[in-house]
């Protein structure tokens, strides 16, 4: 089998999951997005995919990152910044996403906002939440994120676009996404403008399709299993 019929392959199945999913949250399929998470796969894999329609791809790295948005620059798809952000390199990411999923901390708000600010662009944030209150692994606790809110929609270089968070470990999906929808409620009283939700990966969209997710990043479902043991 060709790459490009595995990636075919991949593809089709996680449109059809998709698909089902909101058929059964009765919600319509031009409202959930697919970010395809192509951390460690060639930008080959991205080309290929961009083939098949994929205009949506998910980075954690921003060396590999910045690296495939330099060789795709003559037809960029849509960058997504999903890991965490080193404050040090959130000028860079700013210089090439186009939405950034792993807001977390006012220090990492300030040099994005000034990162997109230099290069002249408006970079979309999520705030990444923390569901189970360890925010050692990243995203925000959920009472932090007023504040942050409040500081995102401030910023000229940022959009507030929503929340995101990945399901914790040992915590049923399901509870988790219906404890972000109920996050993801509340911001919308204050920021009407900021309905996205990314939640759900692989093992777990359809529980986040059920709870309202907009966006799902989806990396070895589509593309198979990652050479590299990252996370
Ligand atoms: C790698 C990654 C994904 C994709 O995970 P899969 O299980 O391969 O679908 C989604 N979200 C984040 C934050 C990731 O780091």
């Amino acid at each position: 089998m060709s790459r490009l019929d595995e990636l075919t392959a991949g593809l089709e199945q996680v449109r059809a999951r998709i698909d089902a999913a909101c058929q059964a949250a009765g919600r319509s399929v031009g409202d959930v997005r697919l970010v395809t998470v192509s951390k460690t796969w060639p930008v080959s894999d991205i080309a290929l995919l961009q083939t098949l329609g994929v205009r949506d791809f998910g980075e954690n790295r921003d060396h590999e990152a910045a690296t495939k948005a330099r060789e795709l620059a003559a037809d960029p798809p849509r960058w997504h910044f999903v890991g965490s952000v080193q404050s040090s390199k959130a000028m860079s990411v700013a210089s090439y996403a186009d939405v950034v999923h792993s807001l977390d901390r006012r220090s990492l708000l300030t040099a994005l906002d000034r990162g997109a600010v230099a290069a002249g662009r408006t970079v979309e944030v999520l705030l990444q939440v923390s569901l189970d209150g360890d925010p050692a692994r990243g995203g925000a606790v959920p009472s932090a994120l007023a504040a942050l809110a409040d500081a995102a929609a401030e910023a000229p270089g940022l959009r507030l676009a929503g929340l995101m968070a990945v399901a914790p470990l040992g915590v049923e999906p399901d509870r988790a996404f219906a404890e972000l929808a109920l996050l993801a409620a509340d911001l919308r009283t204050r920021h009407p403008g900021a309905g996205a939700i990314s939640a759900g990966m692989s093992g777990d969209l359809e529980a986040a399709v059920a709870h309202g997710a907009t966006l799902l990043r989806v990396g070895t479902a589509v593309l198979g299993h990652r050479p590299s043991p990252l996370r």
